[in-house]
């Protein structure tokens, strides 16, 4: 079997960082060692300098999206060259129910989209329909367990074709599984639908009424709400509030994760809401920041900062969407814009430069929040997020020295901007390894499409 050895490198693993050394053989770590001695046919590394970090886990990806309205320009193929070149080995992204076809039909057309993914990948199944026989709804969702996801998808918005009503809702956290977990885009659809409506009828179309048309108080008496309906089981169904855009949204799961809940609250935040605020929305390239939730003021911005240092945030992931300029450029009117922004790639390179190199704390503080975290909540800890013996050798080394800007012109997406443009980056990936294998170079891709695999949670 071949044995690699990464050589003099930090590893940043287990909420610690220390010198050692890395051994992989095939596709796994088989040790964790203080001088390895490099024996003859053994590949060596060289990490002096370098961050030897887990494979990071993007837990919210939207690769190859079509949402019916609008199509992403990537495919797996492209959307996970991305993901190699910013160190993510996992991502986590999602499949539809087909109402009234069994879950394993939706699982088998996403199957076929992501086989020519690079990285490996698993899926949120996002569960459109809650019959009112609980039996059924109980065999429907522990078919998605048994296919090997331990998470579903919920929203409170998007009516008609993604909406779920309260009392949806209340059925779904009754039948959900104990080891399965309800990841929610929380937005109040009516506060929403009443924001967007009032500014359309007054002609308030323009890209800069973007984020008015979705009011932060949407997101948090959403997420207020969905707590308490999970609360009232007397299982609890565990749940997880995805992109939270408000600091106020975080305090008020904070507040309610303490109060007697028998299942487990995790929150989740995106760099769009740590680095940008509304302001973009009166520049000139307002439609590059249309996503819902919409960025909100700085007041925010600044206090999500400080709940991440405070460990208030448990995941750190994108929601990456490729849709290019031409299609968000296609209208003027931000109801009609496609809501999403690309950001797999640059996910590592912003936090590391945000929180280590900018706000000081500790690297090994940060990089639970996108590898071991989500892990752990979505079934593929300690396979993937960690660097342990056993687990799979998914590796990435981080220089974190060079200092660069980020340029679209650099970045492996489609859309043809980056909404970080011109910020400015502490450190690089230099090489990314998927289950020992070399798949992101120093800009080279030496791995072949098609090798990523679909990997299942564990209880
Ligand atoms: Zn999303």
């Amino acid at each position: 079997m071949s044995r690699t050895i990464i050589r003099g490198g930090t590893l940043v693993t287990g909420g610690d960082a220390l010198r050692a050394d890395l051994l992989i053989e095939g596709e796994a770590i088989t040790g964790i060692l203080t001088d390895a001695a490099p024996g003859p046919g053994d590949r060596v590394i060289d990490a002096s300098g370098m961050l030897v970090l887990p494979g990071i886990v993007d837990a919210h990806t939207h690769i190859q999206l079509d949402t019916g309205l609008y199509r992403t320009a990537d495919n797996w193929e492209v959307g996970t060259r991305a993901a190699a070149a910013g160190g993510v080995t996992t991502v986590i992204d999602f499949a539809n129910q087909i109402v009234g076809k069994p879950y394993q039909d939706a699982l088998g057309s996403r199957l076929a989209e992501t086989a020519p993914s690079l990285i490996d990948y698993t899926f949120h199944m996002v569960v459109l329909d809650a019959p009112r026989d609980l039996g059924a709804l109980q065999r429907d969702l522990q078919s998605i367990r048994d296919l090997g996801m331990n998470s579903i998808k919920l929203f409170t918005t998007y009516r008609p074709n993604y909406y779920l009503d309260d009392a949806a809702l209340l059925r779904v956290f009754k039948a959900l599984p104990e080891d399965m977990i309800a990841m929610i885009h929380c937005e109040n659809d009516s506060i929403v639908s009443e924001a967007t409506q009032t500014l359309v009828d007054s002609g308030k179309t323009g890209w800069c009424y973007h984020a008015e048309g979705r009011p932060r108080e949407a997101e948090i008496e959403a997420a207020n709400r969905v707590l308490t309906l999970a609360a009232m089981n007397p299982s609890a169904a565990s749940v997880y509030v995805a992109h939270c855009s408000s600091a106020l949204t975080v305090l008020d799961i904070q507040r309610l994760r303490e109060r007697e809940h028998g299942g487990v609250v995790y929150c989740e935040t995106c760099p769009q809401y740590l680095l940008l605020d509304d302001a973009v929305y009166l520049g000139e390239q307002a439609e590059h920041y249309i996503l819902q939730p919409p960025l909100r003021g700085e007041s925010d911005r600044e206090l999500l900062r400080v709940l991440v240092e405070e460990g208030a945030i448990d995941v750190l992931s994108t929601d990456t969407c490729d849709y290019t300029l031409m299609q968000k450029q296609a209208s003027r009117d931000f109801t009609k814009t496609p809501g999403g922004l690309p950001g797999v790639e640059t996910l590592l390179p912003l936090m590391y430069t945000l929180f280590c190199d900018e706000l000081g704390m500790p690297v090994e503080e940060l990089i639970p929040l996108m590898t071991a975290n989500p892990a752990q909540i979505f079934g593929l800890y300690p396979r993937k997020g960690g660097l342990q013996i056993g687990s799979d050798a998914d590796v990435v080394l981080y220089d974190p020295e060079p200092e660069r800007v980020i340029r679209h012109t650099g970045l492996h997406y489609l859309a043809g901007y980056s909404p970080y443009e011109g910020m400015r980056v502490k450190g690089e990936v230099v090489m990314t390894l998927s289950r020992g294998e070399a798949i992101y170079n120093r800009g080279q891709f030496p791995a072949q499409a098609g090798r990523g695999r679909y990997i299942e949670a564990v209880s």
